[in-house]
């Protein structure tokens, strides 16, 4: 009876547990979340896009992971009564210099085997009557969801599948039999890290040196008020910098019928840190003393400015939106909150582009899982049991 411990009870981690019961039925599983709800942080805090796979390298974990996951989620939703919507989705070039990227997308799609469409500007306005734009992409097997609730469902299974789970419980340290908590010690024999924007740390904690460090970039939305959510029916996407994994501020129907606008990308001054004044000092020394960011920040600064100014300024943050849909105005938003991305950084400055997920004797470590990770969750966690079992 071998006792698995699950530290995170994201998307990630509770799939994971949820994998190790369906495959282990005899084996213990444990799952530690030092909140008291799951799914509190990343999970909780995205765009609920079920991603298609467009952008990924093809033969990468991000494309193999995202297009079976985008095709597990929608079934484990079915299946489970969770609203989800395949409404697909447009990538738009607003001007003419951005044409042979959204090509390029259009190429990788194909490699990756997805449902796409190259459309001219009046059709891509039969998807989307506001906007405006001189080619568009249009990805058929995007969909919605809240992964919140994914989780809440998640956690249900394994507890009626007799999983243990310590909500409100920290992992505070790590020897190869046991886990200690702030609520005691649970013995463990193979550990599985999937603490998000706390990976590195869990990973040290286990005597493992992580080749990245996490580093908090927060995005922040807004969204259309009710009465103006008419201009978006789906979801509507800027053609992505290939330099950066963001995507770039976008307009997003969300399950619950609201229309989110944003995220943009800044430095946080916390790892959990959701507004500006945020600020841990042990997370700032973190970041400020990790050469990798430095190195970073000295190739992308102009790129990190413009973040923070438009993060400052509504109204840069509405003119980035108006060139995807001319009709909005600083008006048509409001403040709706923040998510903070996990995203691992090299020493040598590289943003870490893939999923990372390492291996280490009998314990395993997630220590880049950003965007699509909620979408790829389910397959994720396949691939975390398969690399335990080989
Ligand atoms: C703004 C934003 C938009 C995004 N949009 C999308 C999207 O549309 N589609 C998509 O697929 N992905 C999206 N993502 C990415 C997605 O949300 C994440 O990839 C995914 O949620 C990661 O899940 P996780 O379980 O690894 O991390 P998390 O959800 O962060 O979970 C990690 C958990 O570990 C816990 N933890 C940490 N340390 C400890 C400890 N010591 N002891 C116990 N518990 C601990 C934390 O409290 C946390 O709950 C977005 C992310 C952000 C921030």
């Amino acid at each position: 009876m071998t006792r698995y411990v699950v530290v995170g009870g994201g998307i990630v981690g509770l799939a994971t547990a949820y994998q190790l019961v369906r495959e282990y039925p005899d084996a213990t599983v444990t799952v530690v979340e030092k909140e008291r709800t799951w799914g509190a942080h990343q999970t909780g805090h995205n765009s609920g896009v079920i991603h298609a796979g467009v952008y990924y390298p093809p033969g990468s974990l991000k494309a193999r992971l995202c297009k079976a996951g985008s095709r597990s989620m929608v079934e484990f939703c079915t299946e489970h009564g969770i609203a989800v919507d395949v409404c697909g989705k447009l990538i738009v070039a607003t001007d003419p210099a951005e044409v042979p990227r959204l090509h390029a997308l259009y190429e990788r799609s194909m490699a990756n085997d997805l449902p796409v469409r190259l459309l001219d500007p009046a059709q891509a306005k039969e998807y989307e009557p506001a906007v405006a734009c001189v080619a568009a992409l249009h990805v058929a097997s995007t969909g919605i969801v809240d992964f919140g609730a994914v989780c809440v469902r998640l956690a249900e299974l394994l507890a009626s599948a007799g999983a243990r789970l310590h909500l409100g419980s920290a992992v505070t340290g790590i020897r190869p039999d046991r886990v200690t908590t702030t609520h005691g010690e649970i013995p463990a024999d193979v550990l599985v890290n999937c603490a998000g924007l706390h990976a590195d740390r869990v990973a040290r904690l286990a005597g493992v040196v992580p080749p990245v460090r996490i580093v908090p970039f927060r995005g922040e939305y807004y969204e259309l008020r009710p009465d103006r959510r008419d201009l978006v029916r789906g979801l509507i996407y800027p053609v992505p910098d290939p330099q950066f994994p963001f995507l770039g501020v976008h307009l997003t129907r969300m399950i619950d019928g609201s229309v989110h606008a944003g995220p943009n990308a800044v430095l946080a001054l916390a790892r959990e840190g959701y507004r500006w004044g945020a600020i841990r000092p042990r997370d700032v020394l973190d970041a400020a003393t990790y050469p990798g960011l430095w190195r970073l920040g000295r190739r992308h600064w102009r790129y990190g400015l413009g973040e923070v100014r438009r993060s400052l300024s509504k109204r840069r943050f509405t003119a980035s939106l108006a060139r995807l849909v001319p009709a909005l105005t600083m008006d048509d938003l409001q403040p709706a909150g923040a998510g903070v991305r996990a995203q691992a950084i090299r020493p040598d400055g590289g943003l870490v582009d893939d999923f990372l997920i390492v291996r280490r004797d009998r314990q395993v470590h997630v220590l880049n899982a950003p965007s699509p990770a909620a979408t790829s969750s389910l397959e994720i966690a396949r691939h975390i049991v398969a690399t335990l079992r080989n």
